[in-house]
């Protein structure tokens, strides 16, 4: 512990985001960095603790899901010794540049000091050291000394995959990774927009894993391109890292009405037009001067209210059916606990700027979409609801009196996803669980099939990119020590 009254000397600081003005008039990340001197200050703020639950991951306690070692590279940071602390940050975390922009930053949640004090920025931090280290030249590609002579294909090159493919090539296997987009990245790339994760850190960080022997197949999908029966044949081992890309749909009246995509469809199509052509080639869904509704109001739906502006939308709506959140930790949700308190989000913060209004609706359904002449949707119909216990189980009931009408061009669909596509899996024969996740045994990624593992979303259900690349890191381990038994 570099500084012992660090954290009684020091405030809780971030380097300011770019203002909202400036910001939605481009696509570029919104997040700043620090100076050196004032990140230093803010290592200094940690206690070392005896008990780090910082790094503890468990899911129902909070804590960093890959273990990383805060403290000790909080100190590091504080001595000003940058390499040092990116050296222990690389032996929990294989991209601490992704988590470090789109992490909700579980270690700060369950932060000791967090108990009185504001959390240490530990995101902040962790982020700066790797950068720094890319500025600098010194993340370069490690390639393996020894080949095992074994072959493991990687279905899927999200955080998973990705975490998955660099674990099993570090320890010397050969292999491949099987991905159906023409980019690689998975919802890194497709999914979670520019101004929150350039594309250019992804793309810089999947050149590195090339250069360390990874083979990157794009534009092959498993079970159409190549059967997932002939690519188990072919390999000694098969990681399936396919997230879980089944949007639940909204089941209401007017929901075939043209103007209605699936949110993951609409930040997917930007993203691409936008590295394609700077979103001159006409193949995004466009929200300019329009009145956007979006229903759902969790990150997805923030991501959209922020592309929506960036387009020049008319207005935008978050449709929410939960309660509002309370701004404080209530006492059921207590530290070290990820804390389940409101946030106002990028994507909030560009709504109250241009139309001085959070977009979030709270305890809000739609009850029907209506039409005009030509079937593209011009209203949305919708009703508050109350939470009531039917028979053991909360469910929404919609409040007579309280309907509404917002006119509406575009509506995207926020709700989150099912589970798994399934087609893979039935072809497998692979076992499921009963949210239709790829069954493993508790902890574990090997699935019902020798030989065949799963990871990320794909067996632990949506979830976030901090515990796609645990699982991925963790699936690679089984999977080296089922090929060292083989
Ligand atoms: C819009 C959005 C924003 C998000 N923002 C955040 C955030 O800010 N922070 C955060 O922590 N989490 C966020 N998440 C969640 C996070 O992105 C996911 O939990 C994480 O990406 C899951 O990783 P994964 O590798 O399991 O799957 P994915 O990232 O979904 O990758 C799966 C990959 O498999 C490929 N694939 C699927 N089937 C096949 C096949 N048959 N053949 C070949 N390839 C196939 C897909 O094309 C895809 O590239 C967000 C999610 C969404 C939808
Ligand atoms: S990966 Fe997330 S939880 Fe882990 S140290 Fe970084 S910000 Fe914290």
């Amino acid at each position: 512990m570099g500084k012992p009254t660090g954290f009684m000397e020091y405030k809780r600081e971030l380097p300011p985001d770019r203002g909202e003005k400036e910001r939605i008039a481009d696509w570029g990340e919104f997040h700043t960095h620090f100076d050196e001197k004032a990140l230093r200050k803010q290592g200094a703020r940690c206690m070392n603790c005896g008990v780090p639950f910082c790094h503890t991951g468990d899911p129902l306690v909070g804590g960093c899901p890959l273990g990383n070692l805060i403290p000790e590279w909080n100190d590091l940071v504080y001595r000003g010794k940058f390499e040092e602390a990116y050296k222990r940050l690389s032996l929990t975390s294989p991209f601490p540049e992704f988590t470090g922009r789109v992490c909700p930053a579980l270690c700060e949640g369950s932060c000791t000091l967090g108990m009185h004090e504001p959390a240490v920025t530990v995101k902040n931090i962790e982020v700066h050291i790797i950068d720094k280290m890319f500025e600098e030249g010194k993340v370069v590609p490690q390639i393996p000394e020894v080949r095992t002579g074994k072959t493991v294909a990687v279905v899927g090159s999200g955080p998973s995959g990705l975490a998955c493919a660099h674990m099993l090539n570090k320890l010397g296997h050969s292999v491949t990774v099987f991905e159906r987009a023409d980019r690689c990245g998975g919802l890194l790339m497709y999914g979670i927009p520019n101004m929150k994760l350039d594309k250019r850190i992804v793309m810089r960080r999947l050149e590195i894993l090339e250069k360390e022997g990874i083979t990157f197949r794009t534009n092959v999908e498993i079970g159409k391109d190549i059967s997932a029966e002939r690519l188990v044949g072919d390999f000694d081992a098969v990681v399936f890292c396919c997230g879980a890309a089944s949007p639940r749909d909204l089941r209401v009246e007017g929901r075939d009405l043209n103007g209605i995509y699936f949110a993951v469809d609409f930040l997917r199509r930007n993203t691409k037009s936008l590295l394609d052509s700077d979103l001159k080639d006409d193949s995004f869904i466009s929200a300019k001067n329009k009145d956007v509704v979006i229903i759902g109001g969790g990150d997805t739906g923030t991501d959209c209210v922020g592309t929506s502006i960036r387009h020049g939308c008319k207005s935008v709506t978050q449709l929410e059916i939960m309660p509002e959140l309370t701004v404080e930790r209530r006492s059921e949700n207590p530290w070290p606990q990820w804390p389940r308190i409101k946030k106002v989000d990028y994507g909030q913060e560009e709504s109250i700027y241009l139309y001085g209004k959070d977009p979030r609706t709270y305890l809000t359904t739609a009850t029907k979409l209506v039409g005009d002449v030509y079937g593209n949707i011009k209203e949305v119909h919708t009703s508050k609801v109350e939470w009531v216990n039917a028979g053991g189980r909360m469910t929404p009931r919609n409040i007579p009196g309280s309907e509404k009408v917002l006119p509406c061009q575009l509506l995207l669909i926020a709700m989150g996803f099912t589970g798994p596509e399934q087609h893979i899996i039935k072809e497998l024969g692979l076992k499921t669980d009963p949210r239709s996740n790829v069954l493993t045994p508790a902890g574990k990624y090997s699935t019902n099939l020798k030989g065949i593992f799963a990871a990320g979303d794909m067996r632990r259900g949506q979830s976030l990119v901090v515990w796609a690349i645990h699982e991925g890191r963790d699936a690679a381990l089984e999977c080296d020590s089922y090929l060292k038994s083989k």
